[in-house]
């Protein structure tokens, strides 16, 4: 848009939290700049459903997902690694849509209301109270604050020798979209021995099917065909959906290294947004929402507190911190929990016992696993 080299804010990563960010401080009128490394539309590994509790966010910034196609969920199922079923009802209910089509709508509303560069970020040097920002092209870009967008594990996070980096994840996820006759309003999440699977319509009437494993369970089998027939199918559901389901892809997509450990919501005085600040367990499917929350958090903190010239760095850093822990600690922490009582064959068999008991408790259990509206 401009010739320009330096902007009140430099957001690096175009995932949802990062075009959320610099879409929420462009309509206010800040100078913002977008550094990402990918071209849009393109697929992510994610499960695709997203809990409604974005949606008057999203409206307030002019975003409509329903508008392009985006599926109403309100019911969900889970199974234990037998097929056996658990159905409620989502107390909030959520969406279901691509990532393809999810992050190209917030960067089509972005892309003439700022500087945007399709770069790879190679180093953030904060010096004299402004960051210089270098691309793998060389590229030198200046700004008086930086939002780190770069999600759940990223070249920025070695450059900045972030602790999560230095231990290895155990976990690896798999996606891919495929033509099966599945309802448009269920979110479906199957338990297999050494991870999950989610199921959930997406705009274009594909399903997503998109599962989080340990490498552990994933190594017996070696590739993905051998270990969706020969470990996902040992559940029923899954069984009957890979053998029935055509695949939209040429192969499925795959990340590794999915790292849950703690982070810090500011680190080298960039602040920290959606899986770069935190990562919450998958099958809460609440990471979207949360990446798109923390984008909130963070541009009504600082429209509130920059004034050119005239602002404290130290207190907006405090601020967005403590506003982040309050807001997302509790889920992170529910959200470990489930994961570790549904991956343990034991506590898992209890935890089904007891739902089937108490049906009442699965609301309340995804209630701790989300916020309210937004
Ligand atoms: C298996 C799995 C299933 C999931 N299912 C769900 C679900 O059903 N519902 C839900 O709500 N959440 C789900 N999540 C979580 C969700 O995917 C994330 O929380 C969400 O994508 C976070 O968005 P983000 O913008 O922080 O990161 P991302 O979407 O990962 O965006 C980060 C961006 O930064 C860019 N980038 C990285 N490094 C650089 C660099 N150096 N320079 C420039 N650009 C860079 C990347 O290209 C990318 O576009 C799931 C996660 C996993 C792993």
């Amino acid at each position: 848009m401009t010739n320009k080299n330096k902007w009140d804010v430099i957001v690096i990563g175009g995932g949802l939290a990062g075009l959320t960010t610099a879409l929420h401080l462009a309509v206010n009128n800040f100078s913002v700049c977008l550094v990402e490394k990918n071209k849009y539309p393109n697929h992510k590994v994610c499960g695709e459903y997203v809990s409604n509790e974005v949606l008057p966010y999203l409206k307030s910034l002019g975003i409509d997902p329903i508008s392009v196609g985006a599926k109403y969920i309100s019911k969900f199922e889970i199974t234990d690694t037998k097929g056996n079923p658990i159905k409620a009802t989502l107390p909030l209910g959520g969406f279901g849509i691509s990532r393809y089509t999810f992050d190209n709508l917030l960067f089509e509303a972005l892309k003439n209301k700022t500087d945007i560069f399709f770069e790879t970020v190679e180093k953030v040097i904060f010096e004299e109270n402004q960051f210089q920002i270098t691309t793998q092209n060389k590229t030198v870009l200046f700004a008086d604050f930086v939002v780190g967008a770069f999600g759940k594990r990223s070249n920025i996070d070695a450059f900045l020798n972030r602790k999560f980096m230095q231990k290895n994840s155990p976990w690896l996820g798999i996606k891919a979209h495929y033509d099966y006759d599945f309802p448009d309003d269920t979110v479906a999440l199957h338990n297999f021995n050494g991870g999950y699977c989610g199921l959930s319509k997406t705009e274009t009437g594909a399903v997503n099917a998109c599962y989080l494993a340990t490498f552990k369970s994933f190594k017996k089998y070696g590739n993905i065909e051998a270990f969706q027939k020969q470990e996902l199918s040992k559940n029923p559901l899954l069984d009957e959906f890979f053998k029935n389901a055509r695949p939209y892809f040429d192969k499925p997509l795959t990340i590794s290294q999915i790292s849950f450990q703690e982070k810090k919501p500011v680190e080298n005085h960039i602040f920290m947004v959606g899986d770069s600040a935190g990562l919450i367990h998958p099958l809460c499917g609440n990471g979207m929402a949360m990446a798109i929350r923390s984008a909130q958090i963070f541009s009504g903190m600082f429209i509130q507190l920059f004034q050119k010239g005239d602002y404290d760095r130290t207190a907006m850093e405090q601020q967005y911190a403590n506003q982040w822990h309050n807001e997302f600690d509790e889920r992170l922490k529910a959200g470990k929990f489930i994961q570790r009582v549904l991956l343990n064959p034991n506590l898992s068999k209890a935890g089904f016992a007891m739902v089937k008991k108490f049906p009442s408790l699965v609301p309340k259990i995804i209630q701790k696993t989300h916020g309210s509206p937004l």
